[in-house]
């Protein structure tokens, strides 16, 4: 995963709620005086402003769309494979292997779930649609006759992913 990639749509999603909640805090206050007051005239303002953060939320769950457009999504798949070759990893003793290139993690990478960009999308024969990152497409491509692979927008990959794969 990129590091400089600190901004998750998560804290977009946060920073919108906590604007919602403000929204409905400056509303409530607002109503909780009688129409005709000079006290309900003088909030004009400040329901205005609820308007404004009412609409600040939106943008905000709008621009946490975006990001997760932009971001990779973690492949997932129950198991963790070797960037470049696939299933080839071993794990002993919390540490995972690549058999083939001895790149090693100093963790179970192997009994984890994947968490590397998501960069191909593969359709199965009866059209079951499965997103997944580089090292997992290799195993894939193995077993899976008759799927169809697609490369996933190539810009992101680059910007993201470890590499083209040699597939
Ligand atoms: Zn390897
Ligand atoms: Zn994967």
């Amino acid at each position: 995963m990129d590091a400089r990639l600190t901004v998750t749509p998560a804290h977009l999603r946060a920073l919108a709620n906590r604007a919602e909640a403000l929204t409905a805090e400056v509303r409530a206050l607002c109503d909780s005086t009688s129409i005709g007051s000079p006290e309900h005239d003088a909030l004009a303002a400040a329901r205005h402003a609820a308007d404004w953060l009412a609409r600040g939320a939106e943008d905000l769950l709008r621009s946490a769309q975006d990001l997760t457009a932009v971001q990779p999504q973690p492949c997932g798949m129950p198991w963790g494979v070797c960037p470049e070759h696939g299933n080839t990893l071993s794990s002993r003793a919390g540490v995972s292997t690549c058999r083939v290139c001895r790149r090693d993690w100093a963790y179970d990478r192997l009994g984890q779930p994947c968490r590397e960009p998501v960069t191909w999308k593969v359709i199965d024969r009866s059209g079951v649609e499965t997103r997944m990152c580089d090292g997992h497409v290799l195993g894939a491509r193995a077993a899976a006759a008759g799927s169809t692979f697609i490369r996933l927008d190539q810009a992101t990959a680059i910007r993201h992913g470890e590499g083209s794969p040699t597939v």
